[in-house]
């Protein structure tokens, strides 16, 4: 269960080893905000093999949920499979898990948005388990949001509140980041896989002036 005041209460949170973030994502090592603090510890402890489980033991743990729960996969890491590939077998059973106990479930990834990939990404989400395909500019946000999958995006620390892309989809920056009563628990807006908006994130926390730099592009 989550401590994270920004999740809200009665969220169930995963966290993946290190060696499933991508090396393409530009983030990495570059301003990710899971590299420092508390979530460092504790996902540095997740990658070491100090604390969690195998995949078969962590998909019986979500089918443990209680039916209709709230599931944040990943606080940390990315989608199973090794770098740039998703291991769609292993994804697949998550996503079953998903459906199973109709969990309200969503995620994000940075892996490449390849045939193989994108494929059990749809599958996943037509599961019910929404995957958010995180793009680094408003840019690439375009691009992403013509896949046809929910997309977010990191913006500059400094963007205002709502901002469009080069080709007029509309950004709306994270409740949470705007107003201090909302946290993923009320809010739940990146676990819809039809909304017609773009998450924006402004960037934050130790390696905000990094990202910003990355999200202009
Ligand atoms: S938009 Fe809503 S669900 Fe998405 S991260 Fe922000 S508070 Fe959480």
């Amino acid at each position: 269960m989550s401590s994270n005041s920004k999740l809200g209460m009665g969220v169930a949170v995963s966290t993946s080893d290190k060696e499933t973030c991508p090396d393409s994502c530009p983030l990495k090592s570059n301003g990710c905000y899971a590299n420092g603090g508390q979530l460092l510890r504790h996902w540095n402890a997740v990658s070491n093999g100090e604390r969690g489980n195998d995949w078969n033991g962590f998909v019986s743990s979500v089918e443990a949920l209680p039916i209709g729960w709230k599931f944040r996969h990943n606080q940390a890491g990315d989608l199973p499979g090794i770098n740039e590939s998703i291991d769609l077998e292993k994804l697949s059973m998550l996503s079953n898990a998903v459906k199973k106990r109709k969990l309200v479930a969503w995620t994000y990834t940075h892996k490449p948005l390849n045939e193989k990939n994108l494929n059990g990404i749809k599958k996943a989400i037509n599961d019910g388990f929404v995957i958010n395909a995180s793009a680094d500019n408003l840019k690439e946000a375009d691009i992403f949001k013509k896949q046809g999958i929910p997309v977010v995006v990191v913006l500059p620390k400094d963007s205002p509140d709502s901002v469009f892309t080069p080709e007029g989809n509309k950004v709306v920056v994270c409740p949470a980041q705007r107003n201090e009563n909302s946290n993923c628990s009320n809010c739940l807006l990146c676990q819809k896989s039809n909304r017609s908006v773009i998450v924006g994130f402004r960037a934050h926390g130790h390696g905000k002036n990094k990202v910003s730099v990355v999200a202009n592009g």
